[in-house]
């Protein structure tokens, strides 16, 4: 049974702008600290808010989803994951965690409603601000980057 309230780390009714990352990311290492997920594990932080992973195909026109969020009508969300891209992560799954932490941003711009309604309208500046957290709140090598896009 998902829960309709939830948080997930932030929740943001603006896109922050670069210089406000950092705000946000050490925001998030404190809520996730303060539940005992430290360092920062993101498929940890998704099983404490009872949102399952799901491996899936997610081979698209553009080629550029590794991951996604299905919004739960009661409350929540499914995180989808690529498959290819699990499989290319194996073994250090920087990959899969950028893509999960780059997920979990998203999760700020929703309502903790059943089902999670957006706070604002999606925009590309969106999907740039979910890259800078994942990078920052991993700190993993920026070869890890390009391939985790989603
Ligand atoms: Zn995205």
């Amino acid at each position: 049974m998902q829960r309709a309230e939830w948080y997930s780390g932030a929740r943001l009714t603006r896109v922050p702008d670069p210089g406000e990352v950092w705000r946000v990311v050490a925001d998030a290492h404190a809520y996730w600290a303060s539940q005992g997920v430290s360092p920062f594990d993101p498929e940890e932080a998704f099983a404490r808010l009872g949102w399952e992973t799901r491996c899936r195909s997610l081979v698209t026109a553009d080629c550029n989803h590794n991951a996604m969020l299905i919004p739960l009508l009661n409350g929540g969300f499914v995180v989808l994951v690529d498959e290819a891209l699990a499989q290319r992560a194996h073994p250090t799954r920087d990959a899969v965690r950028h893509a999960l932490t780059h997920e979990l941003a998203h999760t700020f711009f929703y309502a903790a409603t059943a089902p999670p309604k957006r706070l604002l309208p999606l925009e590309p500046y969106e999907e740039l601000f979910c890259d800078a957290f994942a990078f920052e709140m991993l700190r993993q090598p920026c070869r890890g980057l390009n391939e985790a896009r989603v």
